[in-house]
């Protein structure tokens, strides 16, 4: 069985974002030599996800309002964990919108379905923050 592992670190010019990140994670399946088996992609930061979606920038503002409402930024006083911290919004999204996917690979391709793709969503960006991949199979 073959392994691969690669990371990925993404500084966002903004504090919240939404980056397709498949075309990297197929370089890293390429890299790999992997034909056969499954990939992980998650989150290595607690403010941060990866999550499977479609490409669509108005499906991204939608996630952005919904994500606001269930979560607002501010005011940053409205929670617990703001103490020498402002990020509190930034661990609830995460953890709305999930750590990590898992592809299946099929003939040397991530076996996506037809509109998946996998993106980084970044919470609480202006910073580099790492996204793992681990690739195992033959
Ligand atoms: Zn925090």
């Amino acid at each position: 069985m073959k392994s691969y592992r690669k990371e990925l670190t993404f500084n966002t010019k903004t504090r919240r974002a939404y980056v397709n990140i498949t075309p990297h994670v197929e370089d890293a399946l390429a890299e790999s030599g992997v034909r056969e088996g499954l990939c992980l992609v998650n989150a290595m930061h607690i403010t941060a996800s990866v999550f499977i979606n479609d490409n669509e920038s108005g499906l991204h503002r939608d996630f952005e309002r919904w994500l606001e409402k269930l979560a607002p930024e501010k005011p940053y006083e409205q929670y617990d964990h703001n103490g020498c911290e402002d990020n509190a919004d930034a661990h609830l999204k995460r953890s709305v919108m999930g750590r990590e996917v898992v592809a299946a690979i099929t003939n040397g391709k991530l076996d996506l379905g037809t509109w998946e793709q996998i993106f980084y969503g970044e919470f609480d960006g202006k910073r580099n923050k790492r996204v793992l991949v681990k690739i195992i199979g033959e």
